[in-house]
């Protein structure tokens, strides 16, 4: 199994090429957020409380999306193999997500991170909003919370995996193929 971790900030591109790359090497597409966003969509209790902390910018508390991860990656343990988007993004949920690997008898095999600048970030999600329907795309206040929810919270992942040797940056600026390609490219070398 390969089992990818794409990392970096709101706005950095995963979500988009977690779509490309997941096609080309036949991998299960994993976006918490977007998880989140179905079960907002269907009204349900997870939904409801998921709200409460998206409208506002902040990280869903670790044991819920712990859990809902869980569930995702149980019932598709027939993949070739994992693309997480979004996940993890505390400590506490990279440290669950090895775990869950570990008692699939595989591992995480690298995270990669799209590297972009912050100005970057905000130009991209404030664009993403005319279209996303995202109430958390279309206020400029609440995009740059959750950029510092990045910062405070996720941002440390790096160290957790470069101390496992399986944390890699490639350049998240410029045109989607050509991000693509320098994705692939790291993917097939590793
Ligand atoms: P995203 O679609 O990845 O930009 O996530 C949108 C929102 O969903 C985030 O701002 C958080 O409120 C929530 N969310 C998504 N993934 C996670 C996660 N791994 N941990 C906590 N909250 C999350």
């Amino acid at each position: 199994m390969k089992n990818i971790v794409l990392f970096g900030p709101p706005g950095a591109g995963k979500g988009t090429q977690a779509e490309i790359i997941k096609n080309s090497y036949n991998l299960f597409h994993i976006s918490t957020g977007d998880v989140f966003r179905n079960n907002i969509k269907n009204n349900t209790p997870l939904g409801i409380l998921a709200k409460g902390y998206m409208d506002k910018g902040e990280l869903v508390p670790d044991d819920v999306t712990i859990e809902m991860l869980n569930n995702e990656v149980v019932c598709n343990l027939d993949s070739n193999g994992f693309i997480f988007d979004g996940f993890p993004r505390t400590t506490s949920q990279a440290i669950a997500l090895d775990k869950l690997m570990d008692l699939n008898n595989t591992i995480i095999s690298a995270m990669i991170a799209l590297e972009v600048e912050d100005e970057t970030l905000i130009s991209r999600l404030v664009k993403r909003g005319k279209t996303s329907g995202r109430s958390d795309d279309s206020d400029e206040s609440i995009i740059k919370n959750r950029i510092s929810e990045y910062y405070k919270k996720t941002s440390i992942l790096k160290e957790y995996y470069q101390q496992k040797d399986r944390y890699y940056g490639i350049n998240g600026e410029g045109q989607v193929n050509d991000i693509s390609f320098r994705l692939k490219e790291l993917i097939d070398s590793l």
